[in-house]
Parts: C-alpha cells; structure tokens; sequence
C-alpha cells in the first residue's frame, strides 16, 4: 500500500477491457493479472481508490476494420476519419448489457466495489477502502433524442456522459485524432446536444469534454451551467493533438470551476506526438506543471485512461500509480497538492455538479 493519497481516477476502460465479447483479456477483476491495467489487487497495491468506469460502445463487429486509433510507433503526423455514427438499437442493447456487467461486479465483490451516486458515496468507499466506481457513458449513442432514456440510465446510476466519443451522434459530432492538429474540426452541439446538456445539468450528471472537438466544447460551456470537465485530456501546448486542450480551453476550464484529469497514453503526452514506448511518467508531470501553473492546482487530476491506452514504460499499470505520485512530488508538488491533484479536486467538482 501506498503512503500516497488515494487516487480517484477521470478515466479507465477497465469494463471493455473484461467484458467486451471480442476484447475481454482472461483474466478476473479480483485476481492479480499481467494483463491490462486494472484488477482488484493491482488497485489496492497502487493507491487506486476508484474513478469513472466508462462504457464504451466499439463498432459492430462487421465494421470494426475502420481504424480508429493511431497505432503504437506510427508516424507522428495523422488525422484519422471519424468512424460512422452507430445505429441507436444497438448501442441501447450493448450498453445496457455493460451495465449490467458492472453492477454485476459491484454483486461480485461482496463489498470492494460500489457503484457510487453522489459525493458522500465516494469519500465513504475512499475513507473504507472501497472501490469507488462513477458509470459513465463515452459516447451518448446509448440515449434517445427525447432523452427518455437518459432518465432509465440515471436511475441505474449513470453520473457522468460525454456527448461523444470521437464519432458523430446525433448530439455533437466529436473530435477526430489528430496530430499535429487544432482541436477545431467541425460543428459542434446539435440542438438536441444542448438539450441534452440542459437535461444533465438538471438531473446531475456531469458531462465529459474529453473527447469533443472545439466548436462543441464552447456550445458546451455556453449552454452548461455546471464546471467544465474533461476526464482525460492534456494541455495542447505541450502536445498538439486533437484530445488535448487549447490554453484557452484551459482557462474557461479554471473559471468555471472546473477541471482536467491527466490522460497518461504516451500519445497525448510527447512534443512530438509518437507513440514512443521509452517514454516515461517525467512527461506527465510535465503536463501537470503546466496545468498548474496555467489554471492552478485547484483544477488538476488525474485521468489515466487505464486498460484503454498505451501507458509510460515505467509505470505500466494502476500498480505503478505510487511512480507517478513520487514524480509529482520531485517535479515540486508538495502533499497539499498532491491530495488535490489524486481525489480532492474530483470530490469537489462532483458534490457541485451532482447538486
Ligand atoms: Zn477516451
């Protein structure tokens, strides 16, 4: 265990990783594993206290050649497609059955893992040495454009949704990966997409910046009268990818009252935007320090995007997270800092978003 405080986490695919039919690693989220990033004792080990667990909905199977991601080593200057947007029926069937699975888990764990739906939930399994997990949705495929179905989710447990992952839906059109690339792509919010936001900040779910392009991420702002959020993105000065944010970004991010979770894929991180594997935790706390620096510590977290990216070669997975705390702190964070930046920060922006 670690001396550091525990992490509570902006991102990880940690359900995909085990319950995707055609992904799924054999391996049980309660038995120690090499595989993927997060099980169980790997947590516990790392000072992993808990974070959102999204649900993400891959292409259906017959469509899944259209690459969606930049592969480890490729060259650095990309822009990938957007892939189609996805039918609604089946992203309805695929993440209710997601959501089964997690709670599922929770039934499993006999008490090492809640689903959790407000701010007192998460500082009660921090303070017990539970796992905390938030369900949220990457992707708003799953939701109707009435959103009747946005409120069936909510009383499964559903806290957290981004409009879109990067593909279209019929709320905003997302942000492709790019690099080197502004984030400025396209439109952004449908009507139904500020519907959907007026919605979310009415029942209190928080809605996810990460993965919209820079047109969406102002209609949001604009519409939204909630902290702006994104899960897991870094600071587009450092790395100008897509899924990073611009400084100015940044700074409506700070006046909001809001936050950033550091994304840890190697991708997002480097200068020159290569999936470089030598890569190591010192890039992260270069984001951090910037981030800091910028919009102040207030507004920093982490969002590892564990079992869903490529993460720095000295780290490896949630057991490494005490590397990325000791880094922090020899880059000049000191245990204030550090206690923000691992959960205060997140428990902070949820008790206000959540109402
Ligand atoms: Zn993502």
């Amino acid at each position: 265990m670690s001396s550091f405080p525990l992490i509570f986490d902006g991102h990880n695919d940690t359900l995909m990783d085990h319950f995707e039919p055609n992904r799924k690693h054999e391996r049980s989220f309660f038995e120690r594993s090499d595989k993927g990033h997060i099980d169980l004792p790997r947590a516990k080990a790392g000072g992993l206290g808990g974070g959102f667990f999204a649900i993400f909905i891959p292409n259906p199977p017959k469509k899944r050649k259209a690459q969606s991601t930049p592969k480890v080593g490729e060259s650095s200057d990309y822009l990938l497609p957007l892939p189609p947007m996805l039918e609604h029926e089946y992203a309805v069937t695929y993440a209710t059955r997601m959501v089964g699975c997690l709670r599922e888990l929770e039934r499993q764990s006999n008490g090492q893992l809640k689903v959790v739906q407000n701010a007192d939930d998460i500082q009660n399994c921090l303070n017990n040495d539970v796992m905390a997990a938030i369900l949220h949705f990457e992707g708003a495929e799953a939701i109707d454009a009435d959103l009747h179905n946005l409120h069936a989710y909510y009383a499964v447990g559903l806290r957290s949704i981004g409009p879109v992952w990067s593909r279209p839906t019929i709320f905003a059109n997302g942000v492709p990966f790019g690099f080197p690339h502004s984030p400025d792509t396209g439109d952004g919010l449908t009507d139904a997409g500020k519907r959907l936001v007026k919605e979310c900040n009415q029942l209190g779910i928080m809605i996810d910046l990460s993965h919209m392009n820079e047109k969406g991420f102002w209609d949001v702002a604009a519409t939204s009268t909630k902290p702006l959020v994104a899960t897991h993105s870094n600071a587009h000065a450092l790395a100008p990818s897509t899924r990073n944010l611009t400084d100015k970004q940044l700074d409506a991010v700070k006046e909001s009252g809001g936050m950033v979770g550091l994304n840890y894929h190697i991708g997002f991180l480097r200068a020159d935007g290569r999936s470089d594997q030598q890569t190591t935790v010192d890039e992260l706390v270069r984001h951090a320090g910037y981030i800091a620096d910028r919009i102040g510590v207030e507004h920093l977290g982490l969002g590892s995007d564990f079992d869903g990216a490529t993460m720095p070669q000295d780290m490896k997975d949630a057991a490494g997270l005490p590397l990325l705390m000791a880094a922090l702190q020899a880059g000049g964070f000191d245990q204030s800092d550090l206690r923000k930046i691992a959960h205060e920060n997140w428990l902070r922006v949820l008790r206000k978003t959540w109402n």
